[in-house]
């Protein structure tokens, strides 16, 4: 079987693919109300909020596109904390809607300093927002969320989060870390394709959404909840297909225990990490930011990182990430969020192990 580790889309588990061919059912119709009521349910437990959580169709970039919307108006100032791809991506969308966006950049590998942001929202007062992504699935980082809290909402700022690549399999508790907007993707830990985005907005949030004046028509998160506290429908017509993969996937992650898939994920990170240091290979990101969702390996001078990822695909159905933008030839990634064991990072430690004296490296 192919061992499909980029960070998203993830391997769905037999039980969701059958959910997925299921028949269609009426979006408007009872099966479908109590169908979208208990993944909303189910998906608080797993944000662990009591804020709002909308389902969204879209991917995760729709999801952030939708926060930024309802959040802002065009004018206002935010700060863009961007540790990578996904973070200058964030950053983009915002400025793209006419926000005045103000950049702290970080080099990539790295975490972002808690401290800066605390500067810079005390030479900035009228910082409205400060986005930050938790994990940086470019690098491999995550970012100390519960610290960069401390400061953003101990100033009293709306927190945008991306937690793509992070909810669902690295510990976030969305109100206990007090996140005003925070944005997740059926594909990445989920264990369902792609389709849906999941998005929870805190009482802080809505009532930014009253004076926000951002364009929006099909992200529109008043018409969202409205039509999910009326009547648990969605305002247009959802990807019920990954719906249904979702239920049977929360009742799995449930049924594991929440705290129980965030411990495998920590066991399954540090297992890849030393696996590949034990290989010899440098890992990319700072270690103690590292990530246990994605991890970046620096690709040493005289291996050539094409071939190696060619014959891992070709002759050991494993298939991993190579780098984005700047990072392409310099690192690859391997996903290891959702469904994933021991066993298979065991599989594709060994055949990494047996690739990389074809691909030219020697430890
Ligand atoms: C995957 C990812 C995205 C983009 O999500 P899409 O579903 O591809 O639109 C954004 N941010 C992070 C951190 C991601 O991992």
């Amino acid at each position: 079987m192919t061992q499909l580790r980029v960070p998203g889309p993830t391997p769905c588990p037999p039980e969701v693919l059958k959910a997925m061919a299921w028949q269609m059912v009426n979006h408007r119709g009872p099966e479908f109300h109590a169908m979208l009521a208990e993944v909303t349910e189910n998906l608080k437990k797993i944000f662990q909020t009591k804020n709002d959580v909308l389902i969204l169709t879209g991917s995760g970039t729709g999801g952030l596109e939708a926060a930024i919307v309802n959040a802002l108006s065009p004018g206002d100032k935010v700060l863009s904390v961007s540790i990578g791809v996904f973070g200058d991506r964030f950053a983009n969308i915002a400025a793209t809607f006419g926000a005045d966006v103000l950049s702290y950049k970080v080099e990539w590998g790295k975490a972002a300093d808690p401290g800066v942001i605390e500067k810079a929202i005390r030479d900035n007062p009228d910082i409205k927002a400060v986005m930050v992504t938790h994990n940086e699935t470019s690098t491999g980082v995550t970012n100390d969320l519960k610290a960069i809290s401390k400061v953003v909402k101990g100033s009293g700022k709306l927190l945008i989060v991306d937690a793509i690549s992070s909810l669902g399999s690295i510990n976030l508790p969305v109100d206990e870390l007090r996140c005003d907007v925070v944005i997740t993707a059926s594909q990445k830990g989920w264990m369902v394709p792609p389709g849906l985005a999941m998005v929870s907005v805190s009482p802080e949030a809505w009532k930014a959404r009253e004076s926000a004046e951002m364009p929006n028509f099909y992200w529109d998160f008043v018409r969202a909840k409205n039509m999910y506290d009326e009547k648990k429908e969605n305002p247009w017509t959802p990807a019920l297909s990954v719906v249904y993969g979702l239920t049977v996937a929360l009742k799995m992650m449930l049924k594991e225990g929440i705290h129980n898939v965030f411990a495998r994920h920590e066991r399954i990170g540090n297992m890849t990490r030393e696996g590949i240091k034990n290989l010899g290979l440098p890992l990319f990101a700072d270690p103690a930011y590292a990530s246990n969702t994605v991890t970046a390996v620096s690709v040493p001078a005289g291996m050539d990182v094409n071939k190696f990822r060619q014959v891992l695909r070709e002759q050991y159905k494993v298939v991993l990430a190579g780098g984005q933008q700047t990072l392409k030839g310099k690192i690859f990634r391997i996903g290891h969020l959702g469904l994933v064991d021991e066993k298979d990072i065991k599989e594709i430690l060994t055949a990494i192990q047996k690739t990389l004296p074809i691909a030219g490296f020697k430890k």
